[in-house]
């Protein structure tokens, strides 16, 4: 049996653990089966948003009309823009490839590994034993138990980057964010759009009027039926079909398309790696249980990213490396702090955000809330931005932010200075002390958090 100071499993952001415990002279195991890299950089968010930003700009071209523009799309080289988005991934790869050659005291398994017994893996023929142990070994995508799914070549949000001819039709089941983003990107392209969404909202962890908002956009892009459960699905000579059921009539109706995507959500890869061997706990979904200083159930193993099913963006799996490897060598630990973690889905319009929604701050506060829209301030009237808004959630006693979320143009970028208020424990007022550039699209912010006001005095007069 071969031992090791520390053993990390998973290169995604397990890569950030390499680096610091590589570095620090520890004896190292390194264990993924590829692809090397992670699911962010080979088939998440890098991958996707290389699709992105040509679908978005198809989108800015369709509607230039709005301008006074007249332009015409003549033709989308769909090969060309396939072959684009697999060139950084290629090159970052070849570069993690080299330095992992040269590496001194690092041992690299390129295999699937799994826990045999306490603080021990067999991976590629061979035992090896841990001092410490990362498991950052991420998520799959979950596939649900549709009659017959099993028996369609189904397309998911990797084997969907592997297509070099785009399918005339697709049918996607699920509306989460990935289905918000590659529905956007296969439309823009000019496949013909299905998406079949179980209740009655599409990124449901969203505010439903930003929920609303997107449906009503992507509506006029695509067919978009919500409260439909994809109930069975067949292959058949002409093409995919997918029986959904009505939620709430329990009416059937069948979806014909020349493929289907599966995007129904994600499924931590703690089974393949049989943490339980070693002692580590997951809960009822599967995901690796952890504490505020991320460690495991099991003493010297820590669990991060993915497969602790705890908020899975790339940020806050590279922002847990660092504090698991600190808490691990260093002399205080730290808790992790989720209070303002961002998000965004880069579909089209986009959407970010930060904090908690309306809904979950009222539980424990006394709230405000604020909203504006992109044409309340110039830079958005002369966009001729026409559906988006921001909403900010401010606690009433405090004027803490405790949430703030955007739908439309670089929502992405323009939550940021949220975020850094948030982070700092700043309060609204910290925010407002900058002076916003005029005419920018920042003036949202401000004019969202001139908006405020009481919701439940609007339920009262409602009410009376
Ligand atoms: C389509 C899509 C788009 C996304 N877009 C974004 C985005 O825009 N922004 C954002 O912040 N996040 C995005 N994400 C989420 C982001 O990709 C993940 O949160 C992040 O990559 C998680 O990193 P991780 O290190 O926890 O896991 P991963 O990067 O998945 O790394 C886990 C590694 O462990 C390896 N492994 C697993 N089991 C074993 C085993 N038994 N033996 C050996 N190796 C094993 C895997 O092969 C993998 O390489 C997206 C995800 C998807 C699917």
């Amino acid at each position: 049996m071969k031992k090791y100071d520390v053993i990390v499993i998973g290169s995604g952001s397990g890569g950030i653990i390499l680096d610091q415990a590589y570095r620090a002279g520890f004896k190292v195991a390194y264990v993924d089966r590829g692809p090397l890299g992670g699911t962010c950089l080979n088939v998440g968010c890098i991958p996707s948003k290389m699709l992105i930003y040509p679908a978005d700009r198809v989108v800015e071209i369709q509607e230039a009309h709005k301008l006074g523009i007249n332009a015409e799309i003549k033709a989308i080289d769909f090969k060309a823009i396939m072959a684009r988005m697999r060139q950084p991934i290629d090159e970052s790869l070849a570069h993690m490839r080299a330095g992992l050659q040269h590496a001194q005291n690092l041992d690299f398994y390129e295999a699937e590994g799994q826990f045999i017994s306490n603080y021990t893996m067999e991976v590629a023929g061979e035992e090896i034993r841990g001092e410490k142990i990362f498991i950052v070994a991420g998520a799959r995508p979950y596939i649900p138990p549709i009659k017959g799914l099993d028996k369609v070549n189904y397309l998911t949000n990797e084997t969907l980057l592997e297509i070099t001819e785009l399918p005339k039709s697709v049918i996607i089941i699920g509306g989460g964010y990935i289905a918000a983003e590659y529905s956007h990107f296969l439309a823009a392209m000019g496949s013909k759009v299905t998406i079949l969404q179980q209740g009655p909202h599409l990124v449901p962890q969203n505010e439903p009027e930003i929920s609303t908002t997107l449906q009503n956009a992507l509506s006029k892009r695509m067919r978009v039926f919500t409260n439909t459960t994809a109930i069975e699905a067949k292959q058949t000579t002409s093409g995919d079909i997918v029986i959904g059921e009505h939620d709430e009539s329990g009416e059937q109706s069948e979806f014909k398309g020349e493929r289907i995507l599966v995007a129904t959500g994600r499924q931590s890869n703690a089974d393949v790696l049989n943490v339980k061997k070693t002692g580590v706990k997951t809960d009822e979904r599967g995901f690796i249980e952890i504490n505020d200083y991320l460690e495991t159930s099991k003493k010297n193993i820590w669990a991060l990213g993915d497969v602790t099913g705890r908020y899975m963006f790339k940020h806050v799996a590279n922002r847990e490396a660092q504090l698991a490897w600190n808490n691990a060598v260093g002399e205080h630990k730290q808790k992790m702090e989720y209070h303002a973690v961002p998000y965004a889905v880069f579909s089209y319009p986009q959407i970010a955000g930060v904090g908690l929604t309306a809904a979950e701050a009222v539980k424990d506060h006394e709230i405000l809330l604020g909203t504006a829209k992109y044409s309340d301030v110039a830079k958005g009237e002369a966009m001729v931005e026409e559906d988006g808004f921001a909403k900010a959630i401010i606690d009433k006693n405090t004027y803490k932010i405790l949430g703030f979320h955007i739908i439309g143009p670089y929502a992405a970028m323009l939550i940021q200075e949220v975020v850094d208020i948030m982070a700092i424990g700043g309060n609204m007022w910290t925010l407002a002390q900058g002076m916003h550039i005029h005419p920018a699209l920042t003036e949202l912010i401000v004019s969202a958090l001139g908006n405020l006001y009481d919701p439940s005095h609007v339920h009262q007069n409602h009410a009376q």
